[in-house]
């Protein structure tokens, strides 16, 4: 139904719905023009809005000073509210169960430290192999802590031989197969490497028949395909907002905790000031008493300059909708596929999987030899994608802001090359 012609791609232009979206971001610059970016998945665009809302809270800090945790036109003191809802709904959850908070791997172990609680025979963590390396350390240390070695305590999941992606039925069977000495299936949502999205509503209910937890890290899931935590009862779950959020270089994590363990008392949460109930929090008490939402886990006052992006961001995703994104993201992608396998003797193998429902709009080309010069070729006209060792150049054609033309021309630079 495609066609490899830089008409066609523009007459998808013409009739994307969400076209206009592009005209609210910067896009850096190649030459005097616009480069062909696909790193959304590692840093995303800046929105314009950031500059003047940005400055808006300099105003209010050089007017009010401390004054403005109330007086400023986002009171500080809950500026973290402001975008609770848009939260939730991007993850599928309660507004009770999000909240943008500290940093990815910060909240990962903050999570850990609720939901990997190892006793007796259950003390182990199934992960995928070749995870993201900050998830590795993670949990290498959480099972070091309480004293386990590593080679025991954590099942790395890697894909059949001669397979690039994990087979469904593996994770199935491998978590069958841990049974109760499984205390946490802990994994990405898209994994970073591959693109490959997992099934997290199945592998929620399978931790759970052998009664573990089930926690995602949705780096790369989250803006990118469509989730429904609630729904799926994920217990809990973390990301970041400066990837496919557009929030800017260390922005503000997020937390999702299931409502069912946010409201219990008796699920160990480390305690800060803004985790604490509100009424009491400034009473000077003793005594922690967790507020009981995600909001617990938030610890520390808002960082706002850091969220300022954060919020412009997901004013821009709350307009689009995650529906129609997803919608848009299906057809890019399946046009840039479309558009590789138009090229003779491929130098490169497609492993992220084309079947729409296991994948987001990344695309991970495995190369067998020069992937390095073929990479430094595509930057020099232009085309910011990233590479990632030992041989694998991303490419990430995002629905807020990359168009069919994007795609096309990077196909005929690849092709050129
Ligand atoms: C990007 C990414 C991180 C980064 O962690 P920070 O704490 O935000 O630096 C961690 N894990 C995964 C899977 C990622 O994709």
């Amino acid at each position: 139904m495609f066609s490899a012609s830089l008409e066609y791609a523009q007459s998808l232009d013409q009739t994307d719905v969400l076209f206009s979206f592009r005209e609210r971001f910067l896009i850096p610059q190649h030459n005097d023009s616009d480069a062909l970016y696909f790193c959304g998945n590692s840093l995303g665009l800046q929105p314009k809005s950031v500059s003047y809302l940005m400055q808006a809270e300099l105003n209010d800090w050089a007017k009010y000073g401390v004054e403005g945790h109330f007086q400023a036109r986002n009171p500080w003191f809950s500026y973290h509210k402001l975008f609770t809802e848009r939260l939730a709904k991007l993850v599928g959850a309660k507004t009770n169960e999000v909240v943008a908070a500290n940093t990815l791997t910060v909240n990962l172990h903050l999570l850990m430290l609720s939901f990997y609680r190892p006793k007796g025979n259950r003390y182990k963590i199934l992960m995928e192999a070749g995870a993201f390396p900050s998830d590795q350390y993670a949990m290498e240390t959480q099972v070091r802590m309480y004293g386990y070695d590593p080679n025991d305590a954590i099942i790395e999941l890697s894909p059949k031989e001669g397979c690039h992606t994990l087979d469904e039925e593996d994770i199935m069977t491998a978590i069958e197969a841990a049974g109760d000495s499984l205390a946490l299936v802990m994994m990405g949502g898209v994994n970073y490497y591959t693109g490959q999205l997992f099934n997290m509503e199945q592998i929620t209910k399978a931790a759970h028949r052998v009664g573990a937890y089930a926690g995602f890290d949705l780096a790369h899931a989250v803006g990118n395909v469509l989730l429904s935590l609630h729904d799926w009862s994920v217990d809990f779950a973390c990301w970041c907002s400066y990837k496919y959020l557009n929030s800017g270089p260390g922005g503000v994590g997020g937390i999702y905790v299931h409502e069912h363990h946010a409201a219990n008392p008796s699920v160990f949460r480390l305690g800060g000031w803004w985790g604490n109930d509100e009424q009491s929090r400034f009473k000077m008490e003793k005594g922690f008493l967790p507020k009981p939402t995600a909001e617990s886990w938030q610890m520390s006052n808002a960082p706002v300059f850091n969220m300022v992006a954060h919020h412009a961001s997901l004013d821009i995703f709350d307009k689009a909708g995650m529906e129609a994104l997803k919608e848009k993201s299906q057809l890019l992608t399946g046009y840039l596929l479309y558009l590789l396998d138009q090229i003779n003797n491929l130098p490169f193998e497609v492993i992220t999987p084309r079947n729409p429902s296991q994948r987001g709009c990344q695309v991970s080309l495995l190369f067998k030899d020069r992937g390095r010069e073929t990479f430094e070729a595509l930057s020099a006209q232009g085309v910011i994608a990233d590479w990632r060792e030992p041989n694998v150049i991303r490419v990430a054609p995002v629905p807020l802001y990359n168009t069919f033309e994007d795609v096309y021309r990077f196909y005929e630079i690849l092709r050129g090359i």
